[in-house]
This record gives structure tokens, sequence and C-alpha cells, in this order.
């Protein structure tokens, strides 16, 4: 399975600087045209920044941060999935631990968004992952599971869905889980994804949590690591197309 190369743009940066960004992380790829057999790569801008990195996308896919799980309508603030379509993305990262933190999404909300951007032909980013706390209480299984049960929409498929595992302690800490703790929760989430879907071995799972050029080889030479989700690192266009070498 090709790894999937994910950047999480977050909250960050201008017009100008979101244009140089895609535009950087283009040309790197145009000369190593190769880096395409061994990695898929998407892009997850801020929802004002979508219309003009879809501009400059030549080999990369684009997504969004998250989505309404309404369609159009009277819902001031919100960004429908329609929406996210109709400018390009392909992609929507769902139940990030910076949403479920800030925003309190619950479970409940992270699977009705899935549904509707499921339905609108996007592919969901579903982040699982247990706090610091939960792992020192030996709870990170137990969590992980209940996110994936009821996170995850009806209908989930390696077309549709896309899991990423962040443990919240690693995200933009600096501190990264260790070869054997991704290890143990990436094969915990694939058995819990082959005993639930018919495709559930070829569902991607991604690891997210302070990964860089550094660490990328020891991560994705992790058995399931299919890709990373990259916060910080993902702002460099050096950062992130080594983080690709690395696959
Ligand atoms: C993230 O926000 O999904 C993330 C993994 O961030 P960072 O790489 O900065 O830890």
């Amino acid at each position: 399975m090709k790894k999937l190369i994910a950047g999480n743009w977050k909250m960050n940066g201008n017009a100008a600087e979101a244009s140089a960004l895609i535009e950087a992380v283009e040309a790197k790829i145009a000369k190593d045209m190769d880096i395409l057999d061994k990695c898929d790569f998407v892009v997850c801008p801020p929802f004002v920044h979508l219309g003009l990195v879809r501009a400059k996308l030549e080999n990369v896919a684009m997504g969004a941060q998250n989505c309404s799980q309404r369609g159009n309508g009277a819902f001031t603030g919100d960004i429908s999935c329609a929406m996210l379509r109709d400018i390009g993305a392909r992609y929507v990262i769902l139940g990030h631990s910076e949403r479920r933190q800030y925003h309190k999404e619950k479970d409940e909300t992270i699977a009705a968004k899935a549904q509707a951007a499921n339905a609108e032909g996007l592919i969901t980013i579903i982040c699982v992952g247990e706090t610091e706390e939960e792992r020192e209480a030996g709870k990170q299984n137990d969590i992980v599971a209940a996110q994936l049960e009821k996170s995850l929409p009806d209908g989930v498929s390696e077309d549709n869905t896309v899991i990423a595992y962040e443990p919240v302690w690693a995200i933009g800490t600096g501190k990264t889980a260790t070869p054997d703790d991704i290890r143990a929760m990436h094969a915990f989430i694939r058995g819990k994804l082959v005993a639930k879907y018919d495709d559930g071995d070829k569902i991607r799972i991604l690891y997210g949590g302070s990964v860089k050029p550094s660490n990328a080889a020891e991560i994705f030479a992790v058995e399931h690591v299919d890709g990373a989700l990259i916060g910080g690192a993902s702002l460099k266009a050096d950062d992130f197309m080594g983080i690709a070498a690395a696959a």
C-alpha cells in the first residue's frame, strides 16, 4: 500500500504563505516524480486558503480540517461538505483532538460529519487517540476502541475512510510514541478494522504526533503504519518532503 503523507496546516499562514508552501511542495515533487510511486500526498489548509491552494495543485490532493454534518442552509459560520467538494477538496480531517478538546466534539458528532462527508464523496481522515492520563492508566486500547466504535459511520471502506492514530500527548509536543507503542496500537486498530469491515486490512492507518524527518523512517518501518498525519512539520516544505522521502 502506498503511504499517505498528509499535512494538517491547522490555523496557520496568510494567503501569501499558503501559496508559497503549496508551490514549494509541488516543486519538490516535480523534481522527484518517482516519489509518487511510494506516496500519495494531501494537504489540509485552513478553509480560507482552499481556493488559492486548489489553483496550484498538481500532484497533491487537498483536504479540509473540518466540515458540517448538515446540508447548505441557515448555519452561520459552518462549511458544508458540498462546499468542500465544490472548491476541490477530496479529504476532510475529522475528530482531531484539538476539535474534541476546544470544540467539545463528541464521537457521535464526528460520525454524523463523516456520514455527510462520505455521502458527498469526500474521504475522511478520522483521528483517534488517548490522552497522557489515559495512557498512564493503561486505558489506551479501551479509549481508542470506543472512539473507533462510535466515530465511524456506516459504510466505511478503504475508499472513503482513513484512520489516524494520534496520541494526544504527542501532538505538537515534540514527544513521539515509541515504535513499540505505535506497533501495538496500530496492530490493535488493524484488528478492530478487520473484525468489522470486509476490507479492514486495506483501510489506511496513519500515525500522527510530532512526526519529523529525523523520526519518520523508524515510524514508517512499523507494521500497519500506512502514512503520517503531520502538523508542525507540514508547514515547511523541506520537512514535509523529508518525511515523505523516509517513506
Ligand atoms: C496533528 O495536528 O495532527 C499533528 C500530528 O501535529 P504535530 O505533527 O505538530 O504533532
